[in-house]
């Protein structure tokens, strides 16, 4: 689908105990950042490499996402973009659903895709094969329903499953160790989770980050994914009886997943 795209190169930049701020470039000397939640982390890194911060992308109101966006905007002028929501100060580029946030200086696109659940404004930038989805959609997991309604957190979720399945999940956390524990309570055979969570602790034990993953590689083993799976609902039904293919499981194992 975006054959004449330019590649980006993403990497990690680690913030407070498990947040990810993603780093994008593509091989030159400017560069955006997603969610920058300190700008401390994210200066290191500008010096260290010689870039330049050209563009703020932001998914969702939270302090561990935004607060560093003023700071590095106003040191490096860069153009701040995000949700509609007065929660975020500093006025960012406030973008929608079908509205495409271009990046000219790194020859960049992304499309806005509305995913409410974990915030009622929470955005996604999806574009050359990439997902930045903040606290949506986890490896593994899925953000807690803080605002939105389980049936907004389905259709959120449903959206990010309908993209293609080598699309690369760059979310905003390091939750996958935690997430993987809970999803094999309630999947105990599912041998592609096994084998997700096995390759997950290795890479922790490497110091390595679990993400991004790839969408295909979620819905085989993600659990809020697979909420009309037979085995999911009938774990859903050890919590509430009458959990249903759809909004009942996922509500029944998101309020799990709170007190697990
Ligand atoms: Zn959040």
């Amino acid at each position: 689908m975006e054959l004449n795209m330019p590649e980006v190169n993403v990497t990690a930049i680690p913030a407070f105990a498990d947040n990810y701020i993603w780093l994008l470039s593509i091989g030159g000397t400017e560069c955006a950042v997603v969610d920058p939640g300190d700008a401390a982390p994210v200066r290191q890194v500008l010096r260290q490499d010689g870039l330049d911060l050209a563009y703020v992308l932001l998914t969702h109101h939270h302090a561990d996402h935004i607060g560093g966006a003023a700071a590095l905007a106003e040191a490096t002028g860069a153009e701040v973009h995000g949700p509609h929501d007065p929660r975020i100060p500093n006025r960012p580029h406030a973008v929608r659903e079908g509205e495409t946030v271009a990046l000219p200086r790194l020859g960049l696109r992304f499309e806005v895709l509305e995913v409410p659940g974990h915030t009622t404004s929470h955005i996604a930038f999806v574009g050359h094969g990439c997902l930045f989805c903040g606290d949506t959609l986890f490896s593994v997991g899925c953000g807690r329903l803080f605002e939105g309604t389980p049936a907004q957190m389905l259709a959120s979720l449903d959206k990010l499953a309908a993209l293609p399945p080598a699309t690369r999940v760059y979310c905003g956390h390091e939750y996958t160790l935690a997430n993987c524990a809970f999803a094999l309570e309630v999947e105990p055979g599912n041998a592609d989770l096994l084998r997700r969570a096995r390759a997950a602790e290795a890479a922790r034990a490497a110091g390595r980050a679990t993400v991004p993953s790839l969408l295909g590689e979620e819905l085989a083993v993600n659990p809020f994914l697979r909420s009309r799976q037979p085995a999911v609902v009938a774990a859903a039904r050890r919590r509430d009886p009458a959990a249903e293919p759809g909004v009942s499981t996922l509500a029944a194992i998101r309020a799990w997943k709170d007190t697990f």
